[in-house]
């Protein structure tokens, strides 16, 4: 290491809402055998955060150390790792896994029995430096800039979530829900191929960022005609519905939009169980799939579909906070004017 370590550094603990403070932790040991330790840059607040810290995150115990959407600048390289140096700007890919579970030896890690989330079930990135085993990081192109390289794991969840639900060239696709997510699985879709993209939301900010960002209808998803709206835009049912609220009334409205063999696609986080009408499922033969996070080959879409510039920055990022008011951040993510809110990790050496 060229730099004197600080003996103690920064790291964020949620215990609730009202109670988000920065605590000195000791600075992380040096990085072992093919590991690297990892500072900060940006490190974005997710759905899975806010409602980590309303605790209403049904596999996210209180109190927690978050940050699993980051960007930052390789510190040190343990021993084994030559293919990551100094000062190389790399994200996260944080599903920590076991490799050896079925289905991490199918490949669906996402999916690993053990799985476990960096920043979710173990303390996380929003922190000054974290030491993370080398295959969990991926390389940031030159012309991605921190900003936008904050959203590749953001833009990853929909990436993957529209691969398993098939969508490709003539694609007819709803997405519920126009927050970071949804307005990801736009672009993802897009980038899919499909043909028409319409999306709902309640917010109306919201849908002019949906309208921005390409959706052929921005429609409000409390209109009592939304769906005979919905479906004129797709010009008939949708092939794919991806559901980024997974609520009563979003579900509902999925299977009334979805075409007979479509796919209705569970990209939320859902609060608990929620009521399908199953007659419909049978007899229109509808696939109601889940998908969580992403492997390898999602993440690195992501960061082709980035530098290609399907997205710009400023189309998500509506505030960034400095780590010390990480509890402004957290506040700020639930606002209804905010989307992505980031926390900017302007560490002391
Ligand atoms: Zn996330
Ligand atoms: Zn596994």
């Amino acid at each position: 290491m060229s730099t004197e370590q600080p003996m103690a550094m920064r790291q964020i603990v949620v215990s609730s809402a009202e109670d988000i403070r920065v605590e000195r932790v000791p600075w992380p040991d040096a990085p072992g055998e093919h590991e690297v330790l990892v500072r900060s840059r940006l490190v974005g607040i997710c759905g899975s955060d806010t409602h980590a810290c309303a605790g209403k995150h049904p596999f996210i115990a209180l109190p927690y150390r978050p940050g699993h959407e980051v960007v930052g600048v390789v510190g040190a390289v343990g021993p084994g790792v030559s293919d990551l140096a100094e000062g190389d700007r790399v994200v996260l890919e944080p599903n920590l896994v076991c490799g050896k579970c079925r289905q991490c030896r199918d490949g669906r890690y996402n999916i690993c029995r053990e799985l476990a989330v960096f920043g979710c079930q173990s303390v996380g990135a929003m922190a000054d430096a974290f030491v993370i085993p080398r295959d969990r990081l991926h390389r940031v192109p030159d012309g991605v800039s921190d900003e936008l390289a904050a959203l590749v794991e953001p833009l990853a969840t929909p990436v993957h979530a529209v691969r398993r639900a098939g969508v490709g060239p003539g694609s007819r696709v709803a997405v519920l829900g126009a927050g970071p997510i949804g307005l990801l699985c736009l672009v993802a879709a897009r980038a899919a191929g499909a043909e028409v993209v319409v999306v709902t939301d309640v917010l109306k900010n919201k849908l002019e960022r949906a309208q921005r960002l390409g959706a052929d209808a921005a429609l409000d998803a409390a209109a009592p005609d939304l769906v005979d709206q919905a479906s004129r835009a797709l010009g008939d049912g949708a092939d794919v519905v991806l559901d980024c609220v997974s609520g009563q009334s979003s579900m509902t409205q999925a299977i009334e939009l979805v075409d007979k063999g479509g796919t209705v696609m569970v990209v939320g986080i859902a609060a608990g169980p929620t009521t399908i009408p199953l007659h419909l499922v049978q007899d229109r033969e509808i696939a109601v799939i889940g998908s969580l996070m992403y492997v390898h080959d999602d993440v690195r879409r992501a960061i082709e579909l980035l530098a290609g510039g399907a997205v710009a920055a400023e189309d998500l990022v509506t505030a960034t906070f400095p780590l010390e008011r990480a509890a402004e951040a957290f506040a700020a993510s639930i606002a209804p004017d905010q989307l992505k809110v980031l926390v900017s990790v302007a560490g002391p050496g």
